[in-house]
């Protein structure tokens, strides 16, 4: 895969503004249509031992690191300050991957729609849970970095997730 570059870029027709979900959000300012790429994250990439450094720091400081896992013990850290940290989860998300660092419209957006990315097909942490109350019919409650082992969410997002979690599901743990 092509390396990530140092920054990240927003599609200008994406802004952080007021989120129904928590707090801020991206939200689309115009009609997007299915496909369309979002954003394109960048950052420096770190270990899976330089990113538990990484977050036992933020966690000390208050304060935060968005990541993204690629490849086993391979991490992208967005640069501080990158509008994707505002992004929130969705059980019933309308983008998704379509390459490592590539987010596209899943379906056709309208303007004043919240942009989301269901979190479970970015992380391989099996650490990683957090509440959800995004308010889908899907929703699951609780988003886990085992989600990825759930048989209907491979089914949803089929090649739609991290390279690392792509080639987990193609190839099934023994
Ligand atoms: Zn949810």
């Amino acid at each position: 895969m092509d390396l990530p570059g140092p920054d990240c870029w927003l599609n200008p027709l994406v802004r952080v503004g007021r989120s129904a979900i928590d707090g801020e959000g991206l939200v689309a300012t115009a009609p997007i249509a299915r496909g369309e790429v979002l954003s394109r994250l960048g950052g420096r990439l770190v270990t899976d031992a330089e990113l538990r450094d990484l977050l036992t720091e933020a966690a000390r400081t208050g304060t935060c690191v968005d990541t993204l896992s690629l490849h086993t013990d391979q991490n992208l850290v967005l640069p501080a300050g990158a509008p994707q940290h505002a992004g929130n989860h969705g059980c019933d998300p309308n983008t998704w991957w379509v390459d490592p660092c590539l987010v596209v419209a899943r379906r056709d957006i309208i303007a004043g729609e919240e942009l989301t990315l269901d979190y479970a097909t970015i992380t391989d942490d099996p650490e990683f849970a957090v509440e959800c109350s995004c308010g889908s019919a899907s929703c699951r409650g609780r988003v886990t970095g085992a989600d990825w082992r759930l048989p209907h969410l491979q089914a949803a997002y089929g090649p739609h997730w991290v390279p690392v979690l792509t080639e987990r599901i193609a190839v099934p743990e023994p």
